[in-house]
């Protein structure tokens, strides 16, 4: 018979466990509405997901902001338009008044935790951004850049993402810039990535490879989600894949689900393998409870109610990622 825990004793519980937590979001697409200047990162704002009053309020230690170069930019304006952005970053009035810290080393991030300040990673989402040559790759990581993904949906001059097919997997130039990156200490993202370009990478590489921001398609089978096997190779590698919020890649839109994608990952990969990666602000709808980020506590009491363990939570919630940060970026 299953007898359930009495609720309210596990919801302490897991504010407390959350709060205790590092807690630590793979993925978001703040940057282009700051850009935009549609609103600030300082200032709480009624519209997106993510500002740092609301992070703050959600208990998110370290937020990474993605670049995001879109596929519909000529070609030659794709440098430009994120280097752009990671500018909008450092020029947002959080920046400059110490609430955001910008971090290349877990060190940096675990220090801005215990100050109370927001820890900031850079990512690139699309890293056509680098247009054709690899120079650019280290000219992102002067800037801060530590983890790229190679595309976005559709085929680019590195790889082909979800629905693209050019090149049949990783273009020769898409492997000596993953090499290239890998070199660097630049965290490879698979997320956007078809089946084939996925294990063109697995191949190329031999560092941790992440998924910042995909789910299980054993439970929900979109392209965007990972098979099996892929979630396998991840944790063979020893990488993390981050849970994405987007009820359209959960398959049901509540808080709930995305436990279920955590907990069918543990039984493939292991609870050491599974991130967070909500993709706030580049998703139209999110789960019910979960309208932004200041919401986050509510996905520790869904991973508590499905029954993983307190160093398990906290594992999911940032140091699996942190430890994936540490192994790839050195000190
Ligand atoms: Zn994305």
């Amino acid at each position: 018979m299953f007898v359930p825990k009495n609720v309210t004793t596990e919801a302490r519980d897991a504010k407390a466990l959350h709060r205790v937590s590092i807690v630590v979001d793979l993925h978001a697409d703040t940057l282009m509405s700051i850009a935009a200047g549609e609103r600030t990162l300082s200032v709480r704002s009624a519209a997106g997901h993510i500002d740092v009053p609301r992070l703050r309020a959600g208990g998110v230690a370290c937020q990474v902001f993605a670049a995001y170069v879109s596929p519909e930019l000529p070609p030659d304006r794709m440098y430009a338009r994120a280097t752009a952005l990671l500018d909008a970053f450092d020029a947002d009035a959080a920046t400059r008044d110490g609430a955001l810290a910008k971090c290349v080393t877990v060190a940096q991030i675990r220090a801005a935790a215990a100050s109370g300040r927001v820890a900031a990673v850079f990512s690139i989402e699309n890293a056509d951004a680098i247009e054709d040559s690899v120079d650019r790759i280290d000219a992102l990581y002067d800037r801060g850049v530590r983890i790229m993904s190679l595309t976005w949906n559709g085929s680019n001059r590195l790889a082909d993402g979800v629905g693209g097919d050019r090149h049949g997997g990783l273009s020769a130039f898409g492997r000596t810039a993953v090499r290239h990156m890998a070199s660097r200490g630049i965290v490879l993202d698979v997320s956007h990535l078809t089946e084939r370009s996925f294990w063109d990478l697995v191949r190329a590489t031999d560092g941790p490879i992440v998924a910042t921001h995909s789910n299980a398609a054993a439970l929900e089978p979109h392209p965007r989600n990972l098979t099996d096997e892929q979630l396998k190779a991840i944790a063979a590698r020893g990488g993390v894949v981050g849970l994405n919020f987007y009820p359209l890649f959960l398959g049901v839109p509540t808080v709930a689900s995305i436990a279920a994608h955590a907990r069918h990952m543990a039984t493939i990969m292991g609870a050491s393998h599974i991130a967070l990666g909500s993709d706030f602000d580049g998703i139209g709808r999110t789960p019910e409870g979960l309208e932004d980020v200041s919401h986050m506590p509510r996905v520790t009491e869904a991973l508590v109610a499905a029954g993983f363990t307190a160093p398990e939570v906290r594992g999911i919630l940032g140091e699996n990622a942190l430890r994936v940060f540490a192994e790839t970026w050195g000190d």
